[in-house]
């Protein structure tokens, strides 16, 4: 993909240090996430993908901080251990076949696509969908699915999905998202009115198609929107 060069070195001793930030941050809310490391798999996933491929070009030191950043649009690419956290409440297996809500800039995108068989992605703002799509191909990853559009009706014509994972935060989980969850499946979704108050949450479809829900940490996502809006 990239020449191994300096730069290459000084990222990869980057995304080294945001590991064991990563490993870190899980022991310390061992008890929230009711585990103290998560899945090798998604470990493994975050070491590969090239961070600093999905900041903006100003930002590219700040890649592997571990705290979310501007990407444009007033929208922000999450915090890293966000991302592992949740892929890693998404249970994924290689054969797996993904929902995500909220491209961006295709971060946590590329995650999903090193660990499962397909991902469909959705997102508002057709410059950053586009520019995803443009990114992550040149990256090389050819099992994503895009497209724009309101994700809050899910893509009906490819569920059910193994898994399904929203990137920005409503009041209520979305019904038809809930619909298209294959049962037994997971969603990890960012529930609550306002920014202070969110929790990302587990849901976790039934065989009778009920859905339990389990609160697992504090976030503060943009909000999922309804409908156009201004952006800036
Ligand atoms: N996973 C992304 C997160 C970006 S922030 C990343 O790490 O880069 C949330 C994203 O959700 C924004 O890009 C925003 O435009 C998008 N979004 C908000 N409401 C949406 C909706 N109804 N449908 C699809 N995407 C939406």
């Amino acid at each position: 993909m990239t020449k191994d060069g300096a730069g290459d070195r000084t990222a990869a001793a980057a995304r080294d240090a945001m590991m064991h930030e990563i490993a870190r941050d899980v022991r310390l809310v061992a008890d929230r996430l009711g585990k103290d490391e998560f899945d090798p798999a998604v470990m493994a996933a975050l070491g590969r993908v090239p961070r600093e491929a999905f900041v903006p070009e100003g930002r590219r030191a700040a890649a592997y901080v571990n705290a979310p950043l501007p990407i444009g649009h007033g929208q922000t690419i999450s915090q890293p251990f966000i991302v592992a956290a949740m892929t890693d409440m998404l249970a994924l297996r290689a054969e797996s076949r993904v929902l995500e809500i909220g491209t961006g800039c295709g971060y946590q995108t590329a995650v999903l696509a090193e660990i499962a068989a397909r991902v469909y992605t959705i997102e508002f703002v057709a410059e950053l969908g586009e520019s995803a799509a443009r990114r992550l191909e040149s990256l090389g990853y050819t099992n994503i699915a895009y497209r724009t559009g309101d994700g809050r009706a899910g893509w009906p014509e490819h569920a059910p999905y193994d898994a399904v994972i929203v990137t920005a935060a409503a009041e209520t989980p979305p019904p038809a998202l809930v619909e298209q969850l294959a049962p037994g499946r997971r969603m990890a979704i960012p529930l609550g009115p306002r920014r202070e108050g969110q929790e990302l949450c587990l849901l976790i479809k039934g065989a009778d198609g009920q859905v339990a829900r389990r609160a697992i940490l504090p976030v503060a996502f943009v909000p999922l929107v309804s409908g156009p809006r201004c952006q800036d």
